[in-house]
């Protein structure tokens, strides 16, 4: 999957739409869903040009992908969910209705959350 630079989480990251900002690093920049599908429903993604978490792995520097997924369980220290718990998912490619082609992963709390998968 090529990179499209106009899709909405490059205009997020380059400041042209606005977000409701959790958190920012040099590696990450989260922010809250837009539509929440939970209490909490932050996403995080990496501040370079990943399309998905294939792109991501197959061409991200180990300290990019460290910097990730770091600051997922800060986030999540920071925001006080590890007593509960929270979900983390991330959704690539067509089967799994990936709709923004800008690596991110959601983070899911605030109440029991069900099956992990609707059947
Ligand atoms: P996906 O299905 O690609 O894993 O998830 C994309 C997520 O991005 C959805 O949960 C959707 O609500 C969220 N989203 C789409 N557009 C925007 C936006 O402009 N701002 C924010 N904050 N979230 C968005």
């Amino acid at each position: 999957m090529t990179y499209d630079t106009d899709n909405i989480f490059a205009k997020i990251l380059r400041g042209e739409i606005p977000c409701d900002k959790v958190y920012e690093d040099e590696w990450v920049l989260a922010f809250n869903d837009i539509a929440p599908q939970a209490p909490v429903h932050v996403l995080v993604i990496p501040k370079g040009a990943y399309a998905s978490m294939d792109d991501f792995t197959a061409n991200a520097s180990d300290a990019e992908i460290v910097g990730l997924y770091r600051a997922v369980g800060q986030i999540a220290r920071d925001l006080g969910l590890v007593e509960a718990g929270y979900r983390t998912i991330n959704n690539t490619g067509r089967d799994s209705h990936q709709e923004v082609p800008h690596l991110h992963v959601h983070i899911l709390a605030g109440r029991p959350l069900g099956p992990m998968l609707a059947r």
